[in-house]
């Protein structure tokens, strides 16, 4: 009787043994950032449409890549819309289409009704308000030679752990601001915000004094695949996990942009309540500043809403806004 029990103890001990070293090899890559340059690290990177499964979970997958020799893929959770790097040898994948997909959040957030009232081209494209209560607080961090603005973020921290801040990033900004992407990244890791990062493009194109229709990602020659891609690749390095939201620089856009980063499977997000330009936050705003040194009026403005209870609340996570 006691070698039985002996036996079957032990049998349990090895299983949960087995099954968590299962896990561990199956878990989200976490990616440490390193001293070599973003294209050694990430290599082979190509947007995919896979659904792939792995016991009862299942994905919708948009990248693959290999990092340090790893072979990867960037997943989205069709219904949740959260994303994940994982290891691409722990899923079964298989070519799918938006037609295969449409009745998944993930879909009908790309793919959403035209609103009559609003015309198709585009300053402000993209999803900008959201049914609800509550508000997104989104950042955008072009390109700046400034430091990034620290207590906008500490005032976000204020709020409660795991405030949700969605950050749409360039890769040019990432490129000068090592230390502060690091500072945000500790600000996550200790659990003080809820940070999504969202591709802001590369290089971020504008001309000052340009009309909206021949500037930014309207300027001629702009490689919009590159911009998309080079910023993903470099989040990545970085030890960070790209959202699946693009907002277009200057919130400007045409049709075929806007059906080029819906190609790639990327959910455009513009902002009803753009603070520093004085439109106010009413519930399901998408609140837009820029914590990159170059508006700090837009800054000053949240931080007198959030003290003077005028910011709907909730503060809610990006995800949940299509
Ligand atoms: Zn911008």
């Amino acid at each position: 009787m006691r070698r039985v029990l002996v036996l079957l103890l032990w049998a349990c001990v090895a299983s949960a043994v087995t099954a968590r070293g299962e896990d561990e090899s199956c878990a989200p890559v976490d990616i440490a950032p390193g001293p070599a340059p973003t294209g050694a690290r990430v290599r082979d990177y190509a947007p995919i449409f896979e659904r792939c499964a792995r016991e009862d979970e299942s994905r919708l997958a948009i990248r693959r890549m290999s990092v340090d020799g790893m072979p990867l893929i960037l997943t989205v959770d069709p219904q949740s819309l959260q994303t994940s790097l994982e290891r691409a040898s722990c899923w079964r994948c298989e070519e799918t289409s938006d037609a295969a997909q449409a009745e998944t959040r993930y879909l009908q957030a790309l793919h959403p009704p035209q609103d009559p009232t609003r015309p198709p081209a585009l300053v402000n494209a993209g999803l900008i308000h959201s049914d609800g209560d509550g508000a997104f607080v989104t950042g955008d961090l072009c390109p700046s030679r400034k430091p990034l603005d620290r207590s906008f973020f500490e005032k976000l921290a204020a709020q409660g752990p795991h405030t949700p801040v969605m950050l749409a990033v360039s890769g040019g900004w990432i490129a000068r601001h090592g230390a502060d992407f690091a500072w945000l990244r500790d600000k996550a890791r200790s659990g003080a915000l809820d940070i999504a990062w969202a591709n802001h493009s590369y290089s971020h194109p504008y001309v000052r004094r340009l009309p909206d229709g021949r500037n930014y990602f309207l300027r001629p020659g702009v490689h919009v695949d590159r911009e998309i891609f080079e910023t993903e690749k470099l989040i990545i390095a970085e030890g960070e996990t790209p959202s699946a939201f693009f907002r277009f620089p200057g919130l400007v856009a045409d049709a075929a942009l806007l059906e080029h980063v819906r190609s790639r499977h990327l959910i455009a997000l513009g902002a009803d309540s753009w603070l520093a330009l004085g439109l106010r936050p009413r519930p399901g705003s998408i609140v837009l500043v820029h914590p990159n040194g170059n508006e700090p009026v837009g800054l000053k403005i949240f931080s007198r809403l959030i003290d003077a209870g005028a910011m709907p609340l909730p503060l809610r996570p990006i995800n949940e806004a299509p």
